[in-house]
């Protein structure tokens, strides 16, 4: 019998199911849950559409956990 490598893990930030084996984000689902996770998705790639406005580092953390908080 033949045992399969392909674990299944639960992403930690959107609880969706995903891979171990084969996934560059792990134990993420997603490049978006990981910087989510870590806490860095203000760094670029996600912004607070608001003009002139900057978030201070406490402003995203508290939108990051009522993001999670969503899931
Ligand atoms: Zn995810």
């Amino acid at each position: 019998m033949s045992k399969s490598n392909h674990r299944k893990i639960k992403c930690p930030t959107c609880k969706k199911e995903t891979t171990w084996n084969d996934n560059p984000f792990r134990p993420f689902c997603s490049e978006r849950c990981k910087l989510i996770d870590l806490g860095q998705w203000a760094d670029g790639s996600y912004r607070v559409e608001t003009p002139g406005y900057s978030a201070t580092a406490e402003e995203i953390e508290e939108s990051v956990r009522n993001e999670k908080d969503k899931y």
